[in-house]
């Protein structure tokens, strides 16, 4: 799939609506958050009405989405903030941001880059996950702050928003955590990810399932009960007992049994 725009899926006419659209997505689907928001709006369009509601009188607004108890709490509480401290304007700057009542660092990164253009970029599952996939990260990129933090060094400033955006959709739609649509990936030709699946051994033939469970390259050891051992990306793989080769085989299918790194979040 090739995004020419990328841009989030939200729906929301300003920054106030961004910010709640973006609360409630935490933990939940865009497009169920886009069910319920227009709803949501129609009643409590801005943070002033938002600040003047109960937690109570939002939740049946949001029940359907997770956490609904801790989200209504948190939209009236950041309402009352953004009005008493922030002149009822939500503030532009990621620092201002994480002080409202639910915004964590990935909202108040979101906020700030798609309402007011700050330069940022924030990392969530997807952007994670198709980072790591496609070698966009080194592979000791092992949480989102090193993810941000390389992709920044990697990535002109200018880009930031937009990648954050291309991941996710990428991630959304193709790269997906389960089962990743590589044929006809657009960036299959630079994905680390496919082509270590691409360099996986190739089914053996004449294999004898009555011999046991497993087979490896040599064709002459079978075996039932194979050994573990971890390889040089620090996966589990498993093992030839008698000569320790890792290139194992089903012997019913025929298929192999070595994995490739994953980033299945
Ligand atoms: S080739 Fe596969 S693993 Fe790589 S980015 Fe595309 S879908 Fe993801």
């Amino acid at each position: 799939m090739v995004i020419p725009a990328p841009e989030t899926e939200l729906t929301y006419t300003d920054s106030w609506q961004l910010l709640v659209a973006v609360v409630l997505s935490a933990q939940c689907t865009d497009a169920r958050v886009n069910q319920i928001t227009p709803a949501l709006f129609e009643r409590f369009p801005d943070a002033a009405s938002t600040a003047k509601s109960t937690p109570e009188e939002v939740f049946p607004f949001i029940r359907s989405i997770s956490y609904p108890n801790n989200k209504s709490k948190h939209l009236v509480g950041a309402a009352q903030m953004v009005m008493s401290d922030f002149g009822g304007r939500v503030p532009e700057t990621v620092d201002e941001i994480v002080k409202l009542p639910g915004a964590g660092r990935k909202t108040a990164q979101v906020v700030a880059s798609v309402a007011f253009g700050v330069p940022t970029l924030a990392v969530d599952t997807h952007v994670f996950r198709v980072a790591n996939r496609i070698g966009l990260v080194s592979p000791d990129a092992i949480t989102p702050e090193k993810v941000e933090r390389q992709l920044k060094r990697l990535l002109p400033e200018s880009t930031w928003g937009e990648a954050h955006h291309l991941l996710i959709l990428h991630g959304r739609y193709t790269c997906t955590a389960r089962s990743p649509s590589c044929e006809g990936c657009a960036a299959a030709h630079c994905c680390h990810y496919k082509s270590n699946l691409d360099q996986l051994p190739a089914p053996e033939e004449s294999l004898d399932p009555k011999r046991g469970r497993y087979y490896c390259k040599t064709r002459k050891h079978y075996f039932e009960e194979p050994d573990l051992i971890t390889d040089r990306a620090g996966i589990e793989q498993i093992s030839c007992p008698r000569c320790g080769s890792m290139n194992v085989f089903h012997s019913k299918s025929g298929l192999t049994t070595r994995r490739v790194k994953d980033f299945r979040v």
